[in-house]
């Protein structure tokens, strides 16, 4: 079937990128194990269903939205979300950097790891035209002016976006991303007025914490942006209120996508601080539907399953984290269903952490063989795979099946 490639660990930002087969329409997952009975996990990829989730958070955000790259690197994802309206492209690396600016040399990709090494901010500056740069400290503002100024870099016209990232108070997110980067209040307004003279244009940027159920966080975000922005005494001209915006998952239904933008725009106004323009960040939302893995059961002792993949997979999420993802049961032989039961799954590597403990609601006669698809993998699922103990094998394809969870204000009939 040519409409089936290979997938070697982290692919998509190093292989050769193929041409999108147009054998249309796309298959079907069901009717692909059908056919191919495959015996390595099997990666499904949405694209009509990211271009529809793009659309809708495009539609509803009073700004710019870049899709953060690192969430799915994979050019059938990069590709539905440019059809989907997405311009705009968050990169944290030389390699997505690249990697977007050959798929689309139109496209706007800005730097936003506040930690860049000098070869890459050159290579992004000089080779991509990337303009924007995000910053948390005094040494990477002057790392990046450096870089952009020598005697190569300076030849081109412009001078850079600079970015000030926010450490944000814990928000309630599943996975918090300030412990790491961002500036408390009084040092960002120090960056922010060092910054100014040499900007092209200035920015607040913060980010909430990833998969971030409550609309209020970005409420409280703006208004410490805003406080920042009055002790610098400067002039901004972007805030970013970064990505974190939630997907569905089996025991979670986050409030639609309009609550979180309802909050954004209402906290944005009592800023008061017009001429300024929002930009988001978004990666979760966009893409979490837009793909899942199949995987085979090769053994089954009572209620755990031991499948062909795992946490070194596309399934890390569903170790440590405890992630549940929608399932559905694809059998190797037709036989009537039993009543549904709770399931965890090993992973193929020798290593006991590799378990995933759900629970996962599968009828209770799964057996050796039967195919389990496991959704919402587009987001940190299918892109973290690793080469571990030699389970590296998968295949690659574009199905035309909906999502297998619906996210409150994504889906079509939503907007
Ligand atoms: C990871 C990341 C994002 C995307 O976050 P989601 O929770 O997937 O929306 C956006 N911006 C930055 C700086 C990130 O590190």
């Amino acid at each position: 079937m040519s409409l089936l490639q290979n997938r070697p660990p982290v692919g998509p930002l190093h292989r050769h990128i193929s041409l999108r087969p147009d054998a249309q329409p796309l298959p079907d997952v069901a009717g692909m194990v059908q056919t191919l009975r495959p015996e390595e996990p099997l990666h499904c990829i949405r694209p009509a269903v990211i271009s529809t989730h793009a659309r809708a958070f495009t539609a509803a955000f009073n700004g710019d939205a870049l899709y953060a790259v690192k969430c799915n690197p994979e050019p059938a994802v990069l590709r539905a979300l440019w059809e989907g309206g997405i311009r705009h492209f968050d990169c944290a690396s030389i390699s997505e950097v690249t990697l977007v600016r050959r798929l689309f040399p139109g496209a706007d990709i800005h730097f936003m790891h506040p930690v860049k090494s000098r070869r890459a901010i050159r290579e992004a500056w000089i080779i991509n035209g990337v303009r924007d740069f995000v910053l948390d400290s005094a040494d990477e503002l002057q790392k990046i002016l450096e870089e952009t100024g020598r005697d190569e870099a300076a030849a081109v016209a412009a001078r850079p976006g600079l970015f000030v990232r926010l450490a944000l108070p814990e928000t309630g997110a599943a996975i918090n991303l300030s412990k790491k980067f961002g500036a408390d209040v009084e040092t960002a307004a120090a960056l922010l007025r060092a910054a100014r003279p040499h900007a092209g244009r200035l920015g607040v940027a913060f980010h909430v914490g990833s998969q971030c159920t409550n609309p209020q966080a970005w409420g409280e975000a703006m208004a410490l942006a805003g406080e920042v922005i009055r002790a610098a005494g400067v002039r901004v001209d972007v805030i970013d209120v970064g990505g974190g915006f939630p997907t569905a998952y089996p025991d979670i239904a986050p409030p639609p996508l309009g609550a979180f933008m309802a909050e954004i725009d209402a906290a944005f106004a009592r800023l008061n601080l017009p001429g300024v323009k929002l930009w988001a960040e978004p990666g979760r939302a966009l893409v979490a539907g837009g793909a899942s893995v199949v995987v085979q059961v090769q053994l089954r002792k009572g209620g755990m399953l031991y499948i062909n993949d795992g946490v070194y997979g596309a399934l890390g999420d569903a170790g440590a984290l405890g992630f549940r993802f929608p399932v559905r049961l694809l059998r190797h032989t037709p036989r009537l269903g039993a009543p549904d039961e709770m399931f965890g799954f090993f992973g193929p590597s020798c290593d006991s952490l590799d378990v995933m403990r759900g629970p996962f609601i599968l009828p209770g006669d799964v057996a050796e063989g039967d195919w389990i698809e496991i959704g919402q993998l587009g987001a940190y699922g299918t892109c973290l795979r690793t080469g571990f103990n030699g389970f590296d094998r998968a295949a690659l394809a574009e199905v035309s099946d909906g999502a297998m969870l619906q996210t409150a204000g994504y889906e079509p009939e939503d907007l």
